[in-house]
């Protein structure tokens, strides 16, 4: 009942990650202990939420594996601040936020939230709002908790969008009027 309740607790990452970050696999064979385990590959992402002035600084990855109670944490973060909605946030997009912030040299430092998970609700007041040129998809990736908006204060708007396009990882969108850049785990494309 324990095992599997822990087995429950974890996601698998990525096998293209985790090889590219197990780097003690090739130890000379005296080192290896009787239980070969994965490099300790661990992940950490921090925030602040710009509505809720939430804060949040969490491992979420760490042996190959994401930490679903970290994710909870992350999901209700990245909630519909106005409706109070969860919903599940793609962990390749976490991932994706670690690649930049590490890119970036900026490990550790705090991304800004403008906007994480939508609503239905949310989106179509929001573009009823701001009219036809809001940038606010009908179809939006936040509504399907796979886009995030952020800024990073200490790093210029442009360089996050730059190396944000120069991941390949999904879509950018700059919006230097609002002060954020958009990334999402969609297909690669930008605007
Ligand atoms: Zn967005």
């Amino acid at each position: 009942m324990k095992i599997g309740a822990a087995a429950a607790a974890l996601i698998a990452v990525p096998s293209k990650l985790k090889a590219v970050e197990s780097p003690l696999v090739s130890a000379p064979p005296a080192l290896v202990p009787a239980m070969v385990e994965p490099a300790r590959a661990t992940r950490a992402l921090s925030f602040v939420h710009t509505h809720t002035a939430e804060k949040l600084a969490i491992q979420y990855c760490c042996d190959g594996l994401y930490d679903t109670a970290a994710l909870g944490k992350l999901n209700h973060l990245l909630r519909d601040f106005r409706t109070g909605d969860e919903h599940p946030i793609d962990p390749k997009l976490f991932d994706l936020l670690h690649e930049l912030s590490v890119t970036l040299g900026a490990e550790g430092e705090a991304y800004h939230i403008i906007s994480g998970y939508r609503s239905p609700v949310t989106n179509t007041m929001l573009q009823k709002r701001g009219g036809p040129n809001t940038g606010v998809a009908t179809r939006s990736l936040h509504m399907v908790g796979q886009a995030i908006d952020i800024r990073m204060p200490g790093v210029k708007l442009k360089e996050l969008r730059d190396r944000a396009a120069a991941l390949k990882r999904g879509g950018v969108g700059y919006y230097p009027a609002s002060n954020f850049v958009h990334v999402d785990t969609g297909r690669v494309r930008y605007w």
